[in-house]
């Protein structure tokens, strides 16, 4: 007879029955021989029986403390056992240990996936299929008004009714972000309107991730930028025009040897008037830019304002040319700022106030403490600024009266220039007008910090001796 030359391999419960029966068998035949010997086969059988019916029990004890174990199954709990026994338990153990483990590393990535998702400045919407809401980070609840606790499993287009937005749904055009407007109850319950832009990204078994971005203040930005450039081209676009329309006049008149000395006197007189114009307009922004670069610093020192006022009432004066009457009062009290962008923002006031109060006009300069406070305030008995207009006054080229403003060199920037100096100093502006019959004016008021009044200039400090 020919041997397998190798037996197949015996898998451990095979094996653990085999030794078990082998071991009960041997240890019963055993004690029911020496029974049977000492006091017949009748003894015997019985040894032999309860040695079977002992192991049963051995068994049976040892599947209970398996049983309570696995109810709590840890490595301190281990019920003591060797051999067999032993073997099954620690294998059980391990493999018990090791899918504890990988469900707990399975546990934590999800975990760690959804923090990550969370801190997600964007909104990311997981959709299934039928665009069910399978999930969705905070952001998103904020971006859509929808809860993640509410709104779970609810189809989306039931939710969010944009039409555009359920056409871009239905176009599934992956790649493609949609831009959309919504308009939202504020805080206060005014509505306000906001600028999203979305992008569905599709991925695994059909599903869907619905992105969006706030672009509002992003929006707000282009709008302000696109609005400067216009506005700056327009005012350049005059002077431009007048120049040119002069230099061709004179180039022709040059060729046909036709130019008169007088005319040419006066195309040159309205060509620097132009020019002068273009630079006071580009002076200006360059100010305003200097002034809106955060990272230029203001460099401080204490200002005699007192001495200021009155040197820019007197260049008033000079301005006005006998039309108004200007009176200063202006107390002791230094201020601690930047001169050059205090100056401006003062010589800003007061020449407004004289270019815009008609001959016969009254101003009013005053420099003092109010409740410890510094203020500086201009008042004028002009025709005085309709309320609708007050709150836009200090915006880039806004202007009431455009043909006054630019008869008189106005370039639209100077409350804009007022204002930002005054929110570098930690100060505001305040406008108010009156369009009564006799009671009409403006009044500018520049109002500063208590701590940024001082006596005098500080002396330096006196050496001890
Ligand atoms: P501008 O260079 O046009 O004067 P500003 O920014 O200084 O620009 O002023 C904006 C607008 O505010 C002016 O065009 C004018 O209509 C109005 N304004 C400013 N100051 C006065 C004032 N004292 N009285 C009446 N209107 C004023």
């Amino acid at each position: 007879m020919i041997l397998p030359s190798r037996l197949p391999p015996v898998s451990p419960a095979t094996k653990f029955l085999l030794v078990s029966l082998l071991r009960v068998g041997a240890l019963a035949a055993f004690v029911g021989g020496v029974a049977t010997l000492a006091g017949g086969v009748g003894y015997g059988v019985l040894a032999g029986a309860l040695i079977v019916f002992a192991a049963f029990g051995y068994y049976a004890w040892k599947l209970a403390q398996l049983s309570d174990w696995l109810r709590e199954p840890t490595a301190a709990t281990l019920p003591d056992a060797d051999g067999l026994w032993g073997d099954v338990l620690i294998q059980l153990y391990r493999m018990l240990r090791d899918e504890r483990l990988s469900r707990q590393s399975l546990a934590d990535t999800l975990s760690r996936f959804q923090q990550a998702a969370s801190a997600l400045p964007d909104g990311a919407v997981m959709l299934d299929n039928a665009y069910n809401i399978v999930w969705l980070n905070p952001t998103a609840e904020t971006h859509w008004d929808i809860s993640r606790r509410d709104d779970r499993m609810q189809t989306i287009t039931y939710l969010i009714r944009y039409p555009e937005f359920i056409e871009y749904l239905n176009a599934r055009q992956y790649g493609v972000p949609l831009t959309m407007k919504l308009t939202r109850a504020d805080v206060g319950g005014a509505p306000k309107e906001l600028v999203f832009t979305v992008q569905l990204v599709p991925f695994g078994d059909e599903q869907m991730l619905l992105l969006s971005r706030d672009i509002t203040e992003y929006e707000r930005l282009e709008t302000i930028r696109r609005d400067f450039v216009a506005n700056v081209s327009h005012e350049l676009r005059t002077p431009i025009t007048v120049l040119s329309g002069f230099l061709e006049t004179m180039t022709t008149a040059a060729t046909a040897g036709t130019g008169s000395p007088v005319l040419l006197e006066k195309a040159l007189a309205h060509m620097s008037a132009q020019a002068a114009r273009m630079q006071r307009l580009v002076e200006d922004l360059l100010t305003l830019s200097r002034l809106e670069d955060e990272s230029h610093r203001l460099a401080e020192a204490p200002i005699n304002v007192p001495e200021l006022v009155h040197a820019l009432a007197a260049e008033a004066e000079q301005l006005s040319n006998g039309r108004h009457t200007i009176s200063v009062g202006a107390a002791p009290i230094w201020l601690i700022g930047n001169r050059d962008e205090i100056t401006s923002a003062f010589s800003n006031l007061i020449t407004n106030a004289v270019r815009y109060t008609p001959p016969g006009g009254k101003i009013d300069v005053t420099w003092e403490l109010e409740d410890g406070a510094p203020l500086f305030r201009v008042a004028d008995s002009g025709e005085g600024i309709a309320p609708e207009h007050i709150p836009r006054l200090t915006e880039r080229f806004y202007r009431v009266d455009r043909g006054r403003s630019q008869a008189t060199g106005g370039t639209g920037l100077g409350l804009a220039i007022v204002k930002h100096v005054l929110m570098r100093h930690g100060g505001r502006l305040e406008i108010k007008s009156s369009r009564a019959v006799n009671e009409h004016g403006t009044q500018f008021t520049a109002r500063f910090p208590i701590a940024r009044a001082c006596a005098s200039e500080p002396r330096p400090q006196a050496v001890a001796a």
